[in-house]
């Protein structure tokens, strides 16, 4: 085990020895996505929750986790932006698409994309990771707008649920960037 600091240099363990820029901000450590406090899951419908990772306010984007426990449709949309997806368990599919993400899969969906998504019958549970840009609007099958959803009405939800669960409105806080 290297000791001294010469040891260390020549180890190549010597941390970077100056500060970050002062305009950077802080990193945001969770150590595990899927939280040991069930809490931490903002119901978002009936049966449909996320769970916040990065909410990135100053470039428009969010990364979260989004879990569904029912069978069923989520709400018609269109993205603004780019969205990054990993399904981490169960399975899901798209109306307007003819693949089926599994576990495992790394799906991109371009700004435009409009898409109904859909758990089928006997998948107990799906979570997927999602990094959406720029928000979204829902709308009926014909394009009708109904409503939107972006960062900040992300933030929203996780401020209004993390106050009425009792652990704080600010709880999200360490989330926002
Ligand atoms: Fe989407």
């Amino acid at each position: 085990m290297p000791d001294t600091a010469s040891d260390k240099q020549a180890e190549g363990l010597t941390p970077y020895q100056h500060p970050f820029p002062q305009d950077a901000v802080p990193e945001i450590f969770v150590p595990r996505i899927e939280p040991e406090d069930d809490r931490e899951w903002v119901p978002q419908a009936e049966g449909v929750w996320f769970r916040p990772l990065c909410l990135g306010v100053s470039q428009g984007y969010y990364v979260n986790l989004l879990r569904v426990r029912k069978a069923g449709v989520l709400s018609c949309h269109r993205h603004f932006g780019p969205v990054h997806a990993h399904v981490l368990k169960g399975k899901w599919h798209y109306l307007e698409h003819d693949w089926v993400a599994e576990a495992g899969a790394y799906i991109f969906e371009a700004p435009g994309e409009t898409h109904t998504l859909v758990v089928p019958e006997g998948v107990a549970e799906m979570v997927t990771l999602f990094h959406v840009t720029g928000g979204y609007m829902y709308c009926t099958p014909d394009g009708a707008p109904t409503g939107c959803e972006d960062v900040f009405t992300k933030i929203e939800l996780c401020r209004k649920h993390y106050e009425s669960c009792g652990l704080g409105a600010d709880y999200v806080e360490r989330f926002i960037r």
